[in-house]
């Protein structure tokens, strides 16, 4: 058992990345003692690269990001998307979603990871929350109640006690891999290939998705006739594709895509993507709580894996924020894992859903999507739905109930 007084934490978040970070924060405005174990200093993740992807965010993670006071600063870097057009290579049907037919400021904004990341981790260092970097979650024990954990910090073993441990440790997750969680995966066989494309076209509020028959590709619109593209196809052709010289990776994309922004220029480095769907049964069970890609890890087709863990973060913050018992109250986790559930499982169905229908050349799904993309085109309330959706509005959003 764990006595009260060895208790060194309310919380330990293992996790310091967008998600995490973003948890962190929200609690930073409670009287609970947080903790953030983060395995590598924000100036290691930046040199990886894999930060350069862009984010879509919905209009729902505007207002939670305002909720955090995190959006004041990302504001600037964030390119705000008035419309979104989805179309597919060599078929009838498309359709466009716009900010002001949905009443909306603006559909979606687009962010690079790295600069969400750099906001969230300069921001927990104001705030009163322990951060714990560079430090690896190497095994936990659950107790009656709370939990130990065994942590690496320079190179030195150390215990450390809390009443709950969250899991924000990506899809990697070793939480949840050390803990008694059931997870459903399914890899898709695809990569996505990602880069910074100079386009000729000043329409820069265009979002668009183009489905082909290898997969979709997305292109993001940046300040600065600057697109960021999302391109999704088969892993072993990517293997190839990955390797071609920027004139050959820029002409096959252009016969792919098409003419839609003009001449296209690659002016950024290549990064590949393998692509999986994964997702936890139950996210909660005996103090120890599953957020972001530790509990689901989705298709980046429709721009949600981020949206919908940030939506997680700020459900738990409130949860634990608003217990009359305190963070010990039991089958506290429990409420969470119910208030999250449809969200969770309305997009990993969508996502998945969107992968099945327009990752294939079948005729007919072909035919069933173009006139989905008709249908949606011409009726105002599925096309509605279909933006709130991809907007990530399609779920009531948790307020922060404290600050
Ligand atoms: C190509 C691509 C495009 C995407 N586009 C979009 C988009 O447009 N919109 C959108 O919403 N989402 C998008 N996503 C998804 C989005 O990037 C993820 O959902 C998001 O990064 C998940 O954040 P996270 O904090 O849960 O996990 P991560 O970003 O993986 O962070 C996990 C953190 O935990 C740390 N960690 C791991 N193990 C340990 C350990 N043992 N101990 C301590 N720390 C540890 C890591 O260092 C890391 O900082 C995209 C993804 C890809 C690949």
């Amino acid at each position: 058992m764990v006595k009260k007084d060895q208790i060194d934490y309310d919380v330990v978040i293992v996790g310091g990345g967008m998600v995490g970070g973003s948890l962190a924060l929200a609690l930073s405005r409670s009287e609970l003692r947080v903790a953030v174990i983060e395995a590598k200093p924000f100036s290691e993740k930046q040199a990886e690269g894999a930060g350069k992807r862009a984010i879509a965010l919905s209009w729902g993670s505007r207002c939670i990001l305002q909720q955090l006071n995190l959006w004041g600063a990302l504001i600037e870097s964030a390119m705000p998307i008035e419309h979104i057009h989805v179309s597919d290579k060599g078929h009838f049907g498309k359709t466009r979603l716009s900010a002001k037919s949905q009443s909306v400021g603006a559909l979606g904004y687009v962010v690079e990871a790295a600069q969400i990341e750099k906001i969230v981790s300069e921001e927990l260092t104001t705030n009163h929350v322990e951060n714990i970097c560079p430090a690896k979650l190497i095994g936990y024990q659950r107790k009656h109640d709370g939990v130990e954990l065994t942590t690496q910090v320079d190179d030195k073993e150390k215990r450390l006690r809390c009443r709950i441990l969250v899991g924000a440790d990506g899809g990697m997750s070793q939480v949840r891999s050390k803990g008694s969680f059931d997870l459903f995966e399914h890899a898709y066989g695809q990569h996505a290939i990602t880069g910074l494309l100079r386009v000729e076209s000043e329409a820069q509020d265009i979002a668009y998705e183009r489905f082909t028959a290898d997969g979709p590709i997305a292109m993001l619109p940046h300040f600065d006739n600057l697109y960021s593209l999302v391109w999704t196809m088969p892993s072993s052709l990517s293997e190839d594709v990955i390797k071609l010289s920027d004139e050959e990776f820029t002409a096959r994309l252009q016969g792919k895509f098409g003419y839609w922004l003009g001449e296209l220029k690659l002016v950024g480095n290549r990064q590949r993507f393998p692509l999986s769907l994964s997702h936890v049964k139950e996210s909660a069970s005996d103090r120890v709580v599953l957020i972001g890609n530790a509990a689901h890890q989705l298709h980046p087709v429709a721009g949600q894996g981020f949206n919908l863990g940030l939506r997680d973060a700020v459900a738990l913050a409130d949860v634990l924020m608003t217990s009359q018992e305190g963070v010990g109250e039991e089958g506290l986790l429990q409420k969470y894992n119910e208030q999250r559930k449809t969200d969770q499982a309305l997009i990993t169905g969508f996502t998945d859903n969107i992968v099945k229908l327009f990752s294939n050349d079948n005729a007919a799904l072909s035919l069933l999507r173009n006139s989905g993309l008709l249908v949606l085109d011409k009726v105002p309330m599925f096309k509605k739905q279909f933006a709130l959706q991809t907007m990530g509005l399609g779920t009531r959003l948790a307020r922060l109930k404290v600050g």
